[in-house]
């Protein structure tokens, strides 16, 4: 399919009054019907990614549980995570995924055997079910250990984490047209990358919202 050979999408209901709710679009039908056409065409690896809410979660597992027996994609709970401009739909809405992990353990869903390269998310399967289970959960103990991620900003700012502070400038070397200097900046720099995130300490860094860097 056009060489796209893997997708990430949203959708943080199943529910379409509630994906209107949510997103303030009334598209989840639409969404779902490309999800089909792009199954059907080629099969790209499809990543489906849902945030956990308080308001929401509790009813929609089982929906979620529902469409993945028959489409395969890999649905992923994010569990949501405070930023600088969020502290109160935080406290309110924050669930951790470590009980939805638990429920599917008790329900026959194995762990995925990841590469190290794989990321920080926990990935599962069912013998049932044609779709897999992934579990983001950064406050999880060592969610950080396997780590690969840099972001750079719209800027031209290295952001070593998420919520690390305000980025480390590679304008200069971005504009050159040589590479060279660009890698070594970047490789010099990565010797300041945290073992990991201080979330727990609420410090969410420069970050005051995911959409700075793109999540
Ligand atoms: S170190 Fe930062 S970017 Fe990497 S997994 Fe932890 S929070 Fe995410």
């Amino acid at each position: 399919m056009l060489g796209i050979d893997a997708i990430n999408i949203s959708i943080d209901s199943l529910d379409p009054r509630q994906f209107h709710a949510i997103t303030g679009h009334n598209k989840l039908d639409t969404i779902l019907k490309g999800i089909d056409m792009a199954l059907a065409d080629g099969r790209p690896s499809i990543k489906v990614n849902t945030v956990l809410m308080k308001e929401y979660s509790g009813r929609n597992i089982q929906s979620y549980l529902d469409w993945l027996k028959d489409t395969p994609v890999t649905l992923r709970f994010i569990e949501l995570m405070q930023t600088g401009d969020n502290q109160d739909f935080f406290d309110a809405q924050h669930v951790q995924g470590s009980r939805i992990k638990q429920n599917l353990i008790l329900d026959g869903w194995l762990p995925v055997i990841q590469e190290k390269t794989a990321g920080p998310a926990q990935e599962f399967y069912h013998p049932d079910y044609q779709g897999r289970i992934g579990l983001i959960m950064p406050y999880s103990k060592d969610f950080c250990n396997t780590c690969n991620r840099l972001r750079v900003s719209s800027s031209g700012k290295l952001h070593l984490c998420l919520f690390g502070e305000n980025g480390l400038s590679l304008r200069e070397q971005l504009q050159s047209d040589n590479i060279i200097p660009l890698q070594t900046k970047i490789l010099s720099l990565l010797g300041d990358k945290k073992a990991a995130h201080f979330l727990h300490d609420k410090l969410t860094g420069g970050t005051k919202h995911l959409a700075m860097l793109g999540g």
